[in-house]
Order: C-alpha cells, then sequence, then structure tokens
C-alpha cells in the first residue's frame, strides 16, 4: 500500500489560542483534520495550502474534527457547501456544532453560575465569557454525518484513521492515529497550558469533564507508539506522557497550599485561589481559580474537605 502523505497547514485565528494547525492527508483521497475557523484570512490559508497539493476544497472527501470550538471545526459548514466532504465527530459535543452558537451559550451561563456561586465576580466572569464569545463569530451551524466513537477505524482508500476518544475539556473531545505514517492528531489535548475547563467539573458531574477524565485521556495517548505527533496549536511536538505527570504534580502541590490556607478560615474557591497563585490578568486569574477548584471537587470527593453557604449564598470550603 502507498503511504498517504501529510501537509501542515498553519490558519490564522482571532483568539488568544494562537493559529491553529489543519491536517491534509492526501492519497487515495483527501482528508482534513479540522478546518481552521470561518474567516476571509482563514480561508484564504486553507486554499492556498490545498492548491500547493493540487487539490481543491471541492475535491476533500472527509473532515475529522477534534473538538467543537470554532478554530476547529468553524470553516466546516463552508466544506459541506462546497464539497461532498463527510463530517466526522464524536457524538458527545454533537449538540455544540449543531445547535451552534446557542448551545455555547448555554454552557457559558452554566459555568457562570457555577463560579459565581465559588466566589468567582461577576464583571470578571463576564469578561472571561466575552472572550470565548468573541470566538462564536467564526463559526456556523454544522451536523456531524457521522459520529465517531473510541476504537473505531475510518478508512478512505489507502487512509487510515484509528479514533482515540480522549473527553477532558469538553465530553467528545477526539483524537487520530494514522498506524501507517504512526502519526498522531492531538488536537487541544496536548497543551501545556490545558483549558480551564478541563481542571473541574461541579458545572456539569453527570459528562465526561474535569481533571480525571483529563490526565486519564492525556495517559491513553501516552501509550500509543507514535513517531510523529500533530498538535492542534503551535509546531512544537508535545511531549505527551511526561504532561500527565506534571500536571499531578501540580496537583498534588496546590492540594498542600490548600491545607495551609483552610486550616485558618473557611473560604471560597476564589479566595483560595487568590492567596495561592494571586494573578492579575483576566485570564491568569480565571486559570488560577479553575484550577484551585478543581482540586477542591477533588478533595472533597476524597471526603477532606466539605462545602458550607455563608452569607452571600456563595460556597466556602473548610478541612474536615
Ligand atoms: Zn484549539
Amino acid at each position: 500500500v502507498i503511504r498517504p502523505t501529510l501537509a501542515c497547514l498553519e490558519v490564522p485565528t482571532p483568539s488568544c489560542d494562537g493559529p491553529v494547525n489543519v491536517f491534509v492527508l492526501k492519497g487515495d483521497a483527501i482528508v482534513l483534520i479540522d478546518t481552521g475557523p470561518l474567516t476571509r484570512a482563514g480561508l484564504e490559508m486553507l486554499k492556498r495550502g490545498l492548491a500547493r497539493l493540487g487539490a481543491q476544497i471541492k475535491n476533500v472527501d472527509a473532515i475529522l474534527l477534534t473538538a467543537p470550538h470554532t478554530d476547529h471545526f468553524g470553516m466546516g459548514a463552508l466544506f459541506n457547501d462546497r464539497s461532498n466532504a463527510i463530517v466526522c465527530g464524536h457524538g458527545a459535543d454533537r449538540e455544540l456544532m449543531e445547535d451552534f452558537p446557542a448551545a455555547h451559550l448555554r454552557r457559558l451561563r452554566a459555568i457562570g453560575t457555577y463560579a459565581q456561586q465559588h466566589g468567582f465576580p461577576d464583571g470578571l466572569y463576564r469578561r472571561v465569557a466575552g472572550m470565548e464569545r468573541a470566538a462564536l463569530c467564526c463559526g456556523r451551524p454544522l451536523a456531524l454525518d457521522v459520529a465517531v466513537r473510541d476504537g473505531q477505524h475510518l478508512e478512505f482508500g489507502n487512509i487510515l484513521l484509528r479514533v482515540v476518544h480522549t473527553p477532558g475539556a469538553t465530553p467528545g473531545t477526539v483524537c487520530y492515529y494514522e498506524p501507517r505514517l504512526r502519526s498522531l492528531f492531538c488536537g487541544d489535548l496536548v497543551l501545556e497550558r490545558p483549558p480551564a475547563t478541563a481542571y473541574f467539573n461541579g458545572y456539569a458531574p453527570a459528562r465526561k469533564l474535569g481533571p480525571a477524565w483529563y490526565l486519564r485521556s492525556l495517559k491513553h495517548l501516552g501509550a500509543i507508539a507514535a513517531r510523529q505527533i500533530c498538535p492542534g496549536h503551535s509546531r512544537a511536538a508535545p511531549r505527551v506522557g511526561g504532561l500527565a505527570q506534571r500536571l499531578e504534580r501540580r496537583a498534588r502541590a496546590t492540594q498542600q497550599k490548600i491545607f495551609k490556607v483552610l486550616h485558618q478560615t473557611p473560604q471560597t474557591a476564589y479566595a483560595v485561589a487568590n492567596q495561592i497563585a494571586p494573578a492579575a490578568r483576566v485570564a491568569d486569574r480565571w486559570n488560577s481559580f479553575a484550577r484551585t477548584l478543581g482540586v477542591l471537587e477533588q478533595l472533597q470527593q476524597k471526603l477532606k474537605v466539605r462545602t458550607e453557604t455563608n452569607a452571600n449564598g456563595q460556597l466556602t470550603f473548610a478541612l474536615r
């Protein structure tokens, strides 16, 4: 079997995550991993990239999505209009793409209510949500043709891709592995700084979200003998295995600091975060709050801490 060729197109995004990588596999078929956001600059970049491979948008046979964020699926609807491409993604995130952007706004509200309960100031959250809402202009609703599942093999001529379900930041985050090239397409999963929502899951406890799932997914990926790691952002190949250990070490260090702070008096997650990891920028404060809240949730599950409601109706954590 002749192996397919692989190209990486770096597509600009308006978000603070920076450019997104769109991977093109060309063999008997043309398969895209993610699409980039729906922007004029993104479209130009994709057209040029495909032209270098002797292809056009109308020739794309399949689009494999890793995440329900506009930088990853935003251009999908345009591909749907201009080609017969089959759209594949995980069913657990179907709503975020099909009921777009309403499902994203509902999610942001649910996270906001939960963060507010834990002391995160309203005005600050409006700015956090504002940054996320800004990204919603770069997409259109997209229907999935195939809802993939873990371990499934997708075959397009000589292009073979195995689905690796990696929930954590969202319940339907997926990676793909090409065994002939031994390339692992890992989307947003292997970022040095995971998205804040990979840290806590109290706003939707029944879903496959939060740090336990996130770490499990990183370990799941680490077990794959890939030769080439293809991340959704940045050119640098990340180390999959080391990241899980670094995150676990960091959580243990946070735990020790939390015990010291709570030793004095019960406090909200936001107050605890401000003491153990104070930050100036809004995005950093959100991240520090998310990480602290995630560890507090885990300590609560282990019955090391309990919550009480304070006079403002917020939840405070206390040592047991
Ligand atoms: Zn991303």
